[in-house]
């Protein structure tokens, strides 16, 4: 993506002069020992030849509101909603149009007849992200329809809702002009209401309304410390830090084994309410693991100083580690690491930390004592044991360690054979797992 189309673009306020300095990336000094090269890197643009381009990070939060309202006052608006989008859709999709002013001129007159002229173009505004997004699947040859719904959410921006959380008050335009609409949120969400409100998103789930809000926050530049911790994600334990710290486990791995042997024998009743029950079961262990996901990637979090750089391996590396036993990537696969991710990404980015991705190879089979590389290193899953140097320790915490120097080396950080001397002592610390239920 170039710069310029990042969601956060701002449009650069160059000074009158001929020649700014901007601060590009600023090199960690490390905490822990290493020595400080250089603070941060000058970068002299010369702006008669090159454009300046700044981003801001943006961190975004959704809090969904549960609207008391009978499903009636909200549906005929709904379903309208819903007409023009699939209407603007179609025009989009048979003409190969995806410019949004030429869909608006194209069917802004037909949708005005039964939308306020508001939810008109917001209507049309929506159609025209799908017809791109199905654009883009047809250019990397992918499967595409045109886009159809049911039923679709209403998008509302700053002139057709309003909310009032003094005096929990909401206002939506409809169909019928606007109606105020009573809200109530929840204790956890009113940590976000001093942030910038932005759009929110109305829709209908099993007869009741919600309204997903969308509230952001700039962040300024991170202010970081030097100090590096690896994580290896794995099978054994979700997570470990190079920081000695162990993640998830046994009891996890229980309350997983229990629902799979579930759905075995569900799978191998076939009968209807068996599917019934399978779909069930399958909800349950989606919230089961999503909980986890949680409740680790907060644990982690909370023993990371801010302004600490998190290094995980990029995930395509431990979905594709063709080393692992097959039962053993089945079981990586069903986990799910995208979402443990996106948990630890949001995480850290409120609380100055930032995420970076390294090259995961290697990270098993190399010794964090050494830097010996060698298949017959790792004696077992769980073991590790150098070949050359004799260093024995965990086999994820070795890797974990392996995570942070590959980082450390990306930013030219020397590799010095010692790397355990930066980490001193070789047991575990302190074990944060069987925390499924917490
Ligand atoms: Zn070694």
């Amino acid at each position: 993506m170039k710069p310029n189309e990042h969601p956060s673009w701002t449009e650069p306020d160059i000074p009158e002069k001929d020649i700014i300095i901007i601060r590009e990336r600023r090199l960690p000094a490390l905490a822990d020992g290493g020595i400080a090269r250089s603070s941060f890197l000058k970068i002299v643009v010369d702006i008669r030849s090159y454009y300046v381009y700044y981003m801001n990070m943006q961190l975004t939060r959704t809090i969904k509101i549960k609207l008391n309202i009978p499903i009636e006052i909200i549906k005929p608006t709904v379903e309208v909603y819903t007409k023009a989008f699939n209407h603007v859709c179609r025009v989009g999709w048979d003409d190969s149009d995806s410019n949004g002013v030429s869909l608006h001129n194209k069917t802004y007159f037909h949708t005005r007849e039964y939308l306020p002229s508001q939810l008109a173009v917001s209507a049309r505004m929506k159609a025209t992200e799908a017809i791109k997004g199905v654009k883009a699947r047809i250019k990397k040859k992918q499967k595409a329809t045109c886009p159809q719904t049911k039923q679709s959410s209403i998008r509302y921006d700053a002139r057709s809702y309003n909310v009032w959380f003094d005096r929990n008050e909401l206002s939506l335009l409809t169909t019928e002009g606007r109606i105020k609409v009573p809200v109530s949120v929840p204790e956890y969400f009113k940590q976000y209401l001093n942030w910038k409100r932005c759009s929110a998103e109305l829709f209908i789930r099993k007869s009741k309304v919600f309204l997903n809000i969308v509230f952001s926050k700039d962040i300024t530049d991170l202010e970081l410390t030097g100090k590096v911790v690896g994580i290896d994600r794995g099978i054994k334990k979700i997570a470990v830090t190079s920081e000695n710290q162990f993640f998830g486990g046994g009891k996890i791995k229980k309350v997983s084994k229990r629902y799979e042997k579930i759905r075995n024998a569900l799978q191998s009743c076939g009968s209807k309410s068996a599917k019934r029950h399978l779909q069930k079961i399958s909800k349950k262990e989606n919230r089961f693991r999503t909980n986890v996901n949680h409740v680790i990637t907060k644990h982690i979090i909370g023993t990371i100083d801010s302004g600490t750089v998190i290094a995980l391996e990029k995930l395509t590396g431990i979905r594709q580690n063709a080393r692992l036993h097959k039962k053993q990537r089945k079981e990586l696969h069903k986990w799910n690491f995208f979402q443990f991710e996106q948990f630890l990404t949001y995480k850290a980015e409120s609380r100055g930390m930032e995420i970076k991705y390294v090259d995961a190879r290697f990270t098993s089979q190399k010794c964090s004592g050494c830097g010996y590389i060698s298949r017959s290193n790792r004696q077992s899953q769980s073991f590790f044991k150098c070949k050359h140097c004799g260093f024995s320790l965990n086999a994820d915490l070795n890797a974990s360690r392996n995570i942070r120097q590959n980082y450390l080396d990306a930013i030219c950080y020397p590799s010095s054979g010692l790397v355990n001397n930066r980490i001193v002592g070789n047991e575990v610390t302190k074990t944060i797992g069987n925390c499924a239920t917490t």
